[in-house]
Order: structure tokens, then sequence, then C-alpha cells
């Protein structure tokens, strides 16, 4: 069981708040399918024979691409491992490039699953993070995918936006569920150094929100979509029972995957590799024979830290027989020992032989996953 990602690096425009690696040089786009093509070509051992079970394009923008691209892309992907096993095949798209007639054409192509980036339903903030769609487009977006028999769509949401309220986000809330969307992954901003609102926030052009309003829309966030039949299955991520992200769900539960294009990390549960965070160096690499990248052994240290940090996350935990199965009797004991104070004070809790975050947990669970990392002396 495995995944291909495919990074698509190519916007319109650039989102003020974004770290994603893309560019707006479009020109290079023909280059750049025929580059991707040729890596997927020459890495289409790393999986070792896997079955395929998940592809994702994401980006960037791969709502940028046209028929002609796809096609090749999904040859390519077909030639090297076919697609006879993939059961969720992921397109992210912008709303505004789903029109009528792009939407028809993605019908033709593989994809089960589309995930879009709405963010908000409020336009005067779409405009400030200089987003290309309406609230307006969005909807309508969600209702064509629907005719055209998609039926596994996610909706990405942002919250504790610049002048963020509760009436807002409840707002917001309320729009996303009346689309009745199968996945919503719900993510609190964060100002990334380098980005434009970064630089707003430093010269005060915007205000963060603080501290208490952010546990309050996250409280309010997991309320509202698990009364509304939404199961909580990741931190930020939340499902109709059974949709949860397959794809997702593989990085998360220590599943191989193999990503190709500029800034795409790749996973064969040995190492870790990460491709040149440049269009221009990556294509120019592969045109010469060779690619770009970087690679981490994973140590045993790196591989426990991994399984903690991805498995906390999800509402399926920490195994504890899997941890001392895997990893010996001493990462089992670490792992115990540091959770103690945790499942004292009521952060965290065992159930069934897994760890867990309660609630309470999920507010601070950077500094218990900290706690929980192990650190070789
Ligand atoms: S469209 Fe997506 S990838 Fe492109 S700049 Fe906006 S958030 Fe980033």
């Amino acid at each position: 069981m495995a995944g291909i990602y495919i990074h698509i690096p190519f916007c319109k425009t650039r989102c003020i708040y974004c770290d994603f690696y893309s560019t707006t040089h479009s020109e290079l786009k023909q280059r750049y399918i025929h580059a991707l093509c040729q890596e997927l070509q020459n890495r289409k051992d790393y999986l070792k024979g896997e079955a395929v079970e998940t592809v994702y394009f994401g980006g960037g923008t791969p709502s940028q691409l046209t028929e002609e691209d796809f096609i090749q892309i999904f040859n390519t992907i077909k030639e090297i491992c076919g697609l006879e096993n993939a059961i969720e095949i992921t397109l992210e798209a912008n709303p505004d490039d789903l029109t009528e007639e792009y939407v028809s054409m993605l019908q033709t192509l593989p994809f089960n699953r589309i995930s879009m980036g709405i963010q908000t339903f409020d336009d005067p903030t779409l405009k400030l993070l200089n987003r290309r769609h309406n609230s307006a487009q969005a909807t309508t977006a969600i209702e064509r995918c629907r005719q055209a028999d998609f039926h596994n769509i996610s909706i990405d949401l942002i919250y504790g936006l610049p002048g963020e309220t509760d009436k807002r986000w409840k707002h917001d809330l309320q729009q996303a569920v009346g689309l009745n969307v199968e996945h919503i992954s719900a993510y609190h901003l964060t100002y990334e150094k380098g980005t434009p609102i970064y630089e707003m926030l430093q010269t005060c052009h915007i205000r963060e929100v603080d501290e208490e309003s952010s546990v309050r829309f996250f409280t309010t966030l997991t309320e509202t979509l698990v009364e509304n039949g939404y199961e909580h299955y990741e931190i930020s991520n939340f499902c109709k029972p059974g949709m949860y992200s397959r794809h997702n769900t593989s990085y998360w539960r220590g599943i191989p995957y193999l990503g190709c294009g500029p800034s795409a990390h790749s996973f064969n549960r040995e190492t870790r590799e990460w491709n040149v965070s440049s269009l221009t160096t990556y294509i120019s690499s592969i045109e010469e024979g060779h690619r770009s990248y970087e690679i981490e052994k994973l140590d045993e240290a790196a591989r426990y830290n991994e399984y903690i940090m991805t498995g906390l996350r999800t509402q399926w935990g920490v195994s504890l027989e899997h941890l001392g199965q895997v990893f010996g009797n001493k990462l089992l004991k670490y792992c115990r020992d540091m959770a103690a104070p945790h499942l004292e004070s009521g952060k965290l809790n065992i159930h069934n032989n897994h760890l867990y975050f309660t609630r309470n947990g999920v507010f601070v669970s950077d500094d218990i996953l900290s706690d929980l990392m192990y650190v070789e002396e």
C-alpha cells in the first residue's frame, strides 16, 4: 500500500499568507510537465512494487493544468505502476478555476475527489488574502462538482484570520456545514516569516488574534462540526463517517509515498527525501539527467519521534503495543514516563492500550509532543 504525490507549482497569483512552494511563471509549464513525467519514470522503483492506493495532485494550483497536461501525467503513472488499485485520486482546485467546462473535463479523468481551498466565506477577507475567488464562486463550484457526480469533496478553511470574530467564524462554519461536503480541513492562520502577511503583522497593519480567541474558535470548530455529523479524526481534519482523506492519513500512519516535483517529499519507511524548492533548478537538473534533492536516513529515534508525532494527531492515537514491538522496551518506557505528567493532568488519556490527546490536550498539543520526543544524548 503506497501513495503518489504530484506537486503542481503554478499559481496565477500568490495569496499573502502562503509559504508553500509555488511560482507565477506559468511559461515553464510544458517543460515542467515533461520533467515531472521523467522524474516519475526515473523513480518508478521507489515504492518497491507496493500497490498505489492514493494519488494526490497538490500545489500550488493543480487546477491550472489543462486536460492534455493531466493525460500526460496519468499516462505516465499508469505506465509505471498502474492505477487499478487507486481508490482515491484527489485534485486540489481553486474555486474560480472550476468553470462548467473545466469540471466537465475533470469528469473524464480518473479524479474521484476534489479538495477546494475556500479558506473563508467573508468576501472582504478573501480580498485581503489576495484569493482569486469570492464566496459565491466557492458555493457555485461545489454545486458544479456535485452535479458532475463528484461524491467526495473536501474544503479547506482558515480561522484566526485578521479581524476574525466569533460571529464571523460561526458564519463560516454554518456556510461550510450547509454545503454538506464530505470532508473539512480547518487550520489556524500561522504567520510564516517571509510571507506578505507576516510583514503586515510586523508593521502593525493587521493584528494577530489573541490566544483566548484562538482556543474559543477551535472549540466552536470541533463542537459545530461534531454536532453536524463530522468525525474529528485528526487535529485539523473532519469528515463524514468513513470519508477521511486516505492520502493524508497515509502520511500520519507511516505508509510510503513517492512525491514528485519541486519541494515534494518522499518517504519509504527508511529514508525521507525532498526535492529542491526551485522550479528552474528542478527542471534543469532533470533535463541534465539527475535530480536535485536532499535525503535523511531515519534512525530508530527519528522513526519513533515520527510515529508519536503523527499518531497522536489522529483519532487512532499511538498504539503502545506497536510502540513496544517496533521500538522495544526502552522507548516504550520513555514514552510512558514522559506521558505520565500529562496523563495525570488530564491532557493525555490511555484507552485500549492506545495513547490519545484529550480535548484539553489538543490545545497544547505542540508542548506535549515536544515532551514526548526522544533526543539521543
Ligand atoms: S493558491 Fe494555494 S498554493 Fe497558490 S499562493 Fe494561494 S494558498 Fe498558496
